[in-house]
């Protein structure tokens, strides 16, 4: 079993890295977030010990149990499911980094209670959403911006990028169009100096898709099933 994770792990670091190098890039630009939802602690244990030390979790109570659970093994650990109201603060008490900011709201709240709950600003991304599904969670395109220009003025957030969630697609190149339009808005938003110094991160790809969203320029992949194995 041990071996079976350390496997996947080393196979996802390698695709990783072709794209990159196929596209011209650097592979230390692409962090590997393995989306642990659903797997249990010793799962987790096992994908530390293979050498990754950042996690995704899509549930707050989920996250949290397990973030406590692994106690002194430090890592880092991005929220990646929709975040409610009344979960804010043990959101922002457990996790490292938010990934699903998508309304005024919510990233007002989140401001507030990351200054009372932490020392320095709390990393953020904005959740786009390009697929104008109404059930997702996501903010559209048109409001993106207007959204991201009233987080900079949050003193207790550090906006650090976007991500986007892609509607599910048998054919991956029929998923790179939402890729490439991310990372355009990712471009604009920088140029207007949306992100303070930082690259501006686009996390973006899943188990599916990864290599594609690598060769659009993720600087964050979200990968679960490839490297736990199904979720049961
Ligand atoms: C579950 C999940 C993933 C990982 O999905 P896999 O297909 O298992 O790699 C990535 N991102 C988000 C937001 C998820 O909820």
């Amino acid at each position: 079993m041990t071996n079976e994770i350390a496997i996947r792990v080393a196979a996802v670091r390698e695709r990783i890295a072709s794209a990159a190098l196929a596209a011209g890039r650097d592979p230390k630009e692409i962090k590997l977030i393995a989306v642990s939802k659903t797997h249990t602690v010793s799962a987790v244990r096992e994908v530390v010990e293979a050498g990754l030390r950042v996690f995704g979790e899509n549930k707050v109570q989920e996250g949290e149990n397990k973030i406590a659970e692994m106690g002194m093994l430090r890592c880092e650990w991005h929220l990646i499911g929709h975040l409610q109201k009344n979960k804010v603060r043990k959101a922002v008490r457990s996790f490292d980094v938010i990934q699903t900011i998508d309304s005024l709201d919510l990233a007002q709240r989140v401001d507030r209670i990351a200054g009372e709950e932490r020392q320095a600003p709390l990393p953020v991304l904005v959740q786009i959403d390009l697929a104008g599904e109404e059930t997702k969670s996501g903010i559209p395109e048109s409001e993106a911006e207007e959204l991201i220009y009233e987080i900079n003025k949050c003193r207790n957030l550090r906006l650090d990028g976007v991500m986007t969630i892609p509607p599910f697609l048998e054919d991956v190149e029929m998923v790179r169009p939402y890729f490439r339009r991310l990372r355009e808005i990712r471009d604009d938003l920088k140029t207007k100096g949306a992100f303070s110094g930082g690259i501006g991160d686009l996390s973006m790809g899943m188990s599916h898709d990864f290599e594609t969203a690598v060769e659009e320029g993720a600087t964050m992949v979200r990968v679960g099933t490839a490297i736990f194995g199904r979720r049961g």
